[in-house]
Parts: C-alpha cells; structure tokens; sequence
C-alpha cells in the first residue's frame, strides 16, 4: 500500500454488469410465460427491452386478468358477448374477447347510476398503484445505476410483472373452485371472507417475491455511482482525504484516517453465516448490536456491497414484525377462551393468524420500503449504500410495533373493565374528548416510538454516509 491516500479507491462496490439482449417481438410470448418460470434469468432482458412491448404486456395482463374474473364472477355475462359476435367465435374473435369483454363490462358499468365515479377513480387508481410499486422497488432493485434509469428499469419490470398476478388470481380462483369447502371443512369453519383474504395476501407475498427475483441481476451498461471511482472521504466530516498518511488525522475534524479506510468497513457476522441456525444467531446478534450500540456497528458496516444479505435481513425483520402480530392476536383468542365470552373455531382462529402474519408482514415491508425512498430523495446519495443501511436499521423500529400492541392491549383491558364509562359520566365536552383523549393516552407512546426510531435512523444514514467500502 502506498504511503498516501490515492486520488480514488479502486474498490468495485457494483458486480460488473453482463449486458442483456432486449426481447424481440417474435419472442415476446415465449418471453412472458418464460419470465413466470425463470424470473432471474428474463429479468435482465426485460429490462433492456423497449417501453411499447412492455406496455403491451402490461395491458395483455390487465385485459387477460379482468377477462377471468368476468368469465369467473358472470358480471358482464358471456351471453352479452355472444350477442356481440352473433353465433360460434373464430380465433380471431376469440383473441379480441377480452376486451371486447373489458369494454362491454365498462359500458355497463358507466350505465348503472352513481358507478361512474368509482369507474373514473379505478381507470387512475390501477396505473397509478402499478407507478407508486415501481417507485418503491427503485431503490431495492438498484444495481448501481444512475436513479433515473433504475426508475425505469423498475417501472418496466413492475408493469411486466402483472402477469405474475394473473397468475396468481387464476391459482385462486383454481383452488377456490376445486377445494375451498374441503379447505373450509378441514379447518372446521365455513368458507368466509377470510380464506380469500389470506389467499389474496399469498398472492401479494408472490407478486413481491417475484418482482425482487425479476430484478436480482442487471444487464445494463456499467453507468452510474456504483461503477463511478469514489474519493476517499473521511467519515466524519467528508473531508477529502487524497494526499494525506494513512497514519494521520483528518485537519478538519481530527477523526483517525485509518476509520475511514476501505478495510475499517466490513461485512456483519450474518451475511458469512451459511445455515439456518447460525443465521438465527447472527441474527439476534446484529439486531441486538443495533438497538444497544449502533455507533459499533454502523460506522464498520460496509454497505457499498451485500445488498443480496442486506435484504435478507429485512425479510427475516419483516417476518419477525409479522410473528410479534401473531402472538398479539393469538393472546387475544386465549383471553376470549379464558373470559368464555364467544368461542371461535380452530378454523378462525387459524385463519385469522394467518391474516395476521401475512398482513403486519406486507405491511413491515411497505413501511421499509417507504422509508427506503425518502430517504433515498431527501440524501440524493447512491441508492444502494442507502438501501443496505435501511435494511439492517430496521430493528431500530422495534419499539413501533411493542408499543403499539402494548396501547392496543391498554385501551382493551380499559374497555374490558368499563373504565370508559366514568369519563362518558363526566359532564358537558369534558364526557365527549374524554373519550379521545384517553384512546390518544395509549396510541401517544407509538408516536414516541417513531420519533426515537427515525432519529436512530437518520444517525445510521449519518455513519455510512462517506463510506469507502
Ligand atoms: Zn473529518
């Protein structure tokens, strides 16, 4: 090593990028069924290919996708459409029925009174959905890119990706036909609103999942901050350090130089930790590292590289939020045994875990992935470094979901033990925003938790702001 500080670090933060071939319109059906299958390998090549064939898929899907829950649900009846085409359909009416199936259920739609609105709202609500998914993915699919194009990267392989959710609502409309009452009888309760519930949040799971493999590999050309030589900075000012003895101090800030070295940052304990059991234990360790003392663990994370294992420990955070609502919900159908106040079925019960788990889950990831892009907009910095810092400051926000299953629990045993009704006796607005306020003393904690936690991140965004590594 020399004996100064170079102009750049030769450090590679991005994997050097093998550039895809777009997709031809000779292969684009293949293409579309092969993405279903092989999503890593078609992910790439996706990505490379142009915006008309992507929105020709897009709105294939989408026509494809309402065609089947017209056929299923009868809503715009089949018998309209053989109205429409007079006697037995050739192929070529039969490839053009669903969307002459989508404009006959929208006409019908606008015929009915007061449908029109809700119509308007859906026509701006489903591409502008499919905008905020693509919004929220940029960051966590970035490869290294500059952000625009990792926006349009992730805007193209979001509106692919609907065909993924046909897939998914034609897997449950299947199993809704075929087993749903054995599904229902097994469980012990009738088939409700719930078994479609947790199926539709399987189907959300699967959508995420397969967008995240969609996007697992760049096969673009290396532009962008992840491919860019980095100066050396000095980590806790930003000082540029070029010219100067490793040995030394920073003259701005007098922080040792050797913490802001390349080698001073490297990756935690769980990303090397290879089977399930070492990785639970790697797991607690840097959860606990984090909430106890993060200045130990953030200014040594290296987070130009390991986004695979840094979202890797997001999922396993996501899934632990998503455990803590189950043991929440399953207190509260043991409370309901105890108090013998209404029994529920195992297969409620069941059920209702389930939505539970799956839903604080889909919601953990929401939240992350919110979070993600803020601060992605508000710092302008790389989006990887930015994404691996968020995924391991997730356990900072613990105390979120404690302390809102511990008000939540609060305003419970209040009610169960009829304390609301000394406030309603109190007498004129005093009786009424006694109410609101009370429920307000029990949620204001929560509010707390997001403040500490915010502030916790932002100090980890601070720690890995300048890193070399
Ligand atoms: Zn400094």
């Amino acid at each position: 090593m020399s004996s100064t500080i170079p102009e750049y670090w030769d450090v590679p933060t991005a994997d050097a990028p093998r550039e895809a071939r777009p997709i031809g319109w000779c292969l684009l059906l293949p293409a579309v069924l092969a993405s279903l299958v092989v999503p890593t390998r078609l992910g790439p090549r996706i990505a490379r290919t142009s915006f008309t064939k992507i929105a020709l898929v897009h709105v294939a899907g989408l026509a494809l996708a309402l065609a089947g829950l017209l056929l299923v649900t009868g809503t715009g009846s089949l018998a309209v459409l053989r109205d429409t085409f007079q006697g037995p359909l050739t192929l070529s009416e039969k490839l053009r029925l669903p969307f002459v199936a989508a404009t006959e259920w929208l006409y019908e739609m606008s015929q009915v009174p007061g449908a029109l609105l809700p119509l308007l709202f859906g026509v701006v609500a489903i591409p502008a959905t499919f905008f905020v998914l693509a919004a929220l993915s940029t960051p966590i699919l970035a490869a290294g890119e500059r952000t625009r194009s990792a926006l349009a990267r992730a805007t193209k392989l979001v509106f692919w990706s609907v065909m993924h959710g046909v897939l998914a609502i034609a897997v449950i409309e299947l199993t809704r036909r075929l087993w749903w009452t054995d599904i229902a009888e097994c469980l012990g309760s009738t088939p409700g609103d719930l078994p479609e519930i947790v199926a539709c949040l399987l189907a959300l799971l699967y959508w995420r999942q397969a967008l995240m493999r969609l996007g697992a590999r760049y096969g673009g050309p290396p532009l962008g901050p992840g491919w860019t030589p980095r100066r050396p900075l000095c980590n806790g000012c930003g000082y540029v350090l070029t010219g100067l003895s490793p040995e030394g101090r920073c003259p701005e800030c007098g922080l040792e130089i050797a913490r802001s070295l390349p080698e001073a940052r490297a990756l935690p304990d769980w990303a090397q930790a290879q089977w399930p059991w070492q990785r639970a234990a790697a797991y607690v360790r840097a959860a606990w590292t984090i909430l106890r003392r993060p200045q130990s663990f953030f200014p040594q994370l290296a987070v130009q590289r390991g986004r695979e294992e840094a979202l890797r420990f997001a999922d396993w955070t996501c899934w632990l939020v998503g455990g803590w609502a189950v043991l929440n919900a399953g207190a509260a159908f043991v409370v309901e045994r105890v108090s013998e106040h209404y029994q529920s079925t195992p297969g409620e019960i069941v059920l209702v875990l389930a939505v539970f788990l799956l839903a604080a889950r889909l919601a953990a990831w929401v939240g992350w992935a919110a979070l993600n892009l803020l601060a992605c907009m508000l710092t302008r910095r790389g989006l990887r470094p930015i994404t691996v810092t968020t995924c391991y400051a997730l356990p900072a926000f613990f105390l979120l979901p404690v302390l809102v299953a511990a008000g939540g629990w609060g305003i419970a045993a209040t009610y169960a033990l009829h304390w609301e009704e000394y406030i309603w006796r109190l007498p004129g607005l005093a009786g009424k925003w006694g109410e609101i306020l009370f429920n307000f003393l029990f949620i204001s904690p929560a509010v707390f938790a997001v403040a500490w936690s915010l502030r916790r991140y932002a100090r980890a965004l601070r720690a890995t702001q300048y890193a070399a590594a």
